[in-house]
């Protein structure tokens, strides 16, 4: 379908200049407080955990419509609010997220009959969530997490990044919206306007909150984890991806500078960094210059690159999320349009290599053989245990790889992003728990275990 590039930037504008002027005011599901969001998210909590399941999904349906249909604009102020990602790709994740998050489905129940009667095991809302949401994939996870959430009986009530704060509200409005027009209530996603690390802190200390949900950096799972309360912590990755001399050396440059620059590296379990055997690595970096449009950084530029994409307190976030192309005019190399990452051998304690940078900047690591190919990756996972991929047609190899590196994802022999179930089989999350152990996080993640007993009784068999 042709788009409009003019007709879109001008909704977006339209969109953005609204939520300036009318300070969120006429957005559904935004309050100036987080305890009137709180109470809020509880008046209606009531009546989602009152309606039946078809009900759920009947606004689930509806989530996912107008997902479709605004991915675009929810892709476009994404990247304008934040300056980060690749709206292309952004309207992708936009429409994975709506294809293939599980809805109500995913909830299932247990069952034991027997001579002593039957014991169904149920699975219940928590209530009022709490949810912490990244700048890098702002509204993909808001409306990931809602819709697992509903589907569970719950609501939430997001404290987003305040960097990408219009577009959570957007995505919050829309969702909104959708519940309303499908017969149910206003308010099963809020928000404040301001959102901060005062009002997260009022979040999680607040007596309706029985489960908090983040998504982000380390700083706030351990935060989370903190709180005293029930907590799902999806945290910080640096997936490592090792490639052997078995693997079809043409396929993997592809399938890893695929995933490297997917929205610009910012997925948390896209390809950080590249270790390579001995025998391959100049071959693989071979295919990947010549047919993947990578640009190899020399030894100045890396020095370069590492004076700009660091400052005193970490990352540069005026780097994060940008092209290669961009990275490369910060340091004065000017490139064509189609270079879209850069790549060079480095020792694993490289600073662009070692740190999670999400930019598509990804250094290949040599490794004399297998087993310090999996040693230079465990490392390099920092014990993260998010997510490691492999190229490799040895199958034992494979195995001993995902053991070693003991990751919530594995991919093998396809880009990253497979794991979202984006060419490859299986749902969509934008919340990857491993550090609480959870892992793709999917309603069922969202809600508790209630046990319910007949004795003696309804044994029909
Ligand atoms: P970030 O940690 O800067 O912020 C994430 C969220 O946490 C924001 O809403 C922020 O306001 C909040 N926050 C940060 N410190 C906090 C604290 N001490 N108390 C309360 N709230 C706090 O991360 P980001 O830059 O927005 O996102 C990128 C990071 O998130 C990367 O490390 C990436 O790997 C990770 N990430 C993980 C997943 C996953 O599913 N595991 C998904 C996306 C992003």
């Amino acid at each position: 379908m042709a788009v409009d590039e003019q007709l879109i930037q001008d909704i977006v504008q339209g969109v953005i200049a609204k939520l300036n002027i009318a300070e969120n005011k006429d957005s559904l599901g935004v309050f100036q407080d987080m305890n009137e969001a709180i109470e809020e998210g509880k008046k209606a909590q009531k009546i989602i955990a009152g309606m039946s399941m078809d009900q759920r999904e009947q606004i689930i349906s509806n989530i996912r419509k107008k997902t479709v249909e605004q991915a675009e604009i929810l892709a476009r102020m994404g990247v304008e609010e934040t300056g980060m990602g690749n709206v292309g790709h952004k309207i992708l994740k936009h429409q994975l997220v709506a294809e293939k998050t599980p809805g109500t489905e995913d909830i299932v129940t247990t069952a034991w009959s027997g001579d002593r009667g039957l014991t169904l095991v149920e699975m219940g809302p928590f209530g009022v969530i709490g949810a912490i949401t990244p700048c890098t994939n702002p509204s993909e996870t808001i409306i990931c997490n809602t819709i697992g959430m509903i589907a569970g009986g719950n609501t939430v009530v997001f404290n987003p990044h305040p960097a990408a704060i219009k577009t959570s509200i957007h995505a919050i409005h829309m969702i909104n919206e959708a519940s309303l027009e499908a017969g149910g209530p206003e308010n099963i996603a809020c928000t404040v306007a301001k959102p901060t690390l005062d009002s997260s802190a009022t979040m999680m200390k607040h007596k309706d909150i029985h489960l908090i949900a983040a998504t982000g950096g380390p700083g706030v799972v351990t935060a989370v984890l903190s709180s005293g309360k029930r907590g799902i912590g999806a945290g910080a990755g640096n997936p490592p991806v090792l490639v052997d001399e078995t693997a079809d050396l043409k396929k993997a440059a592809t399938d890893i500078i695929n995933g490297c620059t997917f929205d610009h590296n910012l997925p948390c379990i896209a390809e950080k960094e590249v270790v390579a055997l001995e025998p391959i690595i100049d071959e693989l970096m071979y295919y990947m210059i010549q047919n993947e449009g990578c640009y190899q950084a020399s030894k100045e530029e890396q020095e370069l690159l590492v004076k700009t994409v660091f400052t005193e307190k970490g990352l540069n976030r005026k780097c994060v999320g940008r092209s290669a192309k961009a990275l490369l005019q910060m340091i004065g190399v000017e490139v064509s349009d189609n270079i879209r990452c850069i790549i060079f051998e480095g020792e694993k304690e490289h600073p662009l290599i070692a740190e999670e940078l999400m930019m598509p900047i990804l250094g290949v690591v040599r490794a004399k053989d297998f087993e310090d190919g999996v040693e230079k990756s465990l490392w390099l996972e920092h014990g993260n245990r998010h997510s490691a991929h492999i190229h490799s047609k040895n199958v034992d190899r494979i195995t001993t790889y995902a053991k070693a590196l003991d990751t919530a994802i594995l991919v093998k022999n396809a880009p990253s992003y497979a794991a979202l179930g984006f060419g490859g089989e299986g749902f969509c999350t934008f919340t990857i728990a491993s550090r609480t152990g959870e892992g793709l996080t999917s309603a069922r993640s969202f809600t508790k275990s209630r046990r319910c007993v007949m004795s003696d009784s309804l044994c029909i068999r």
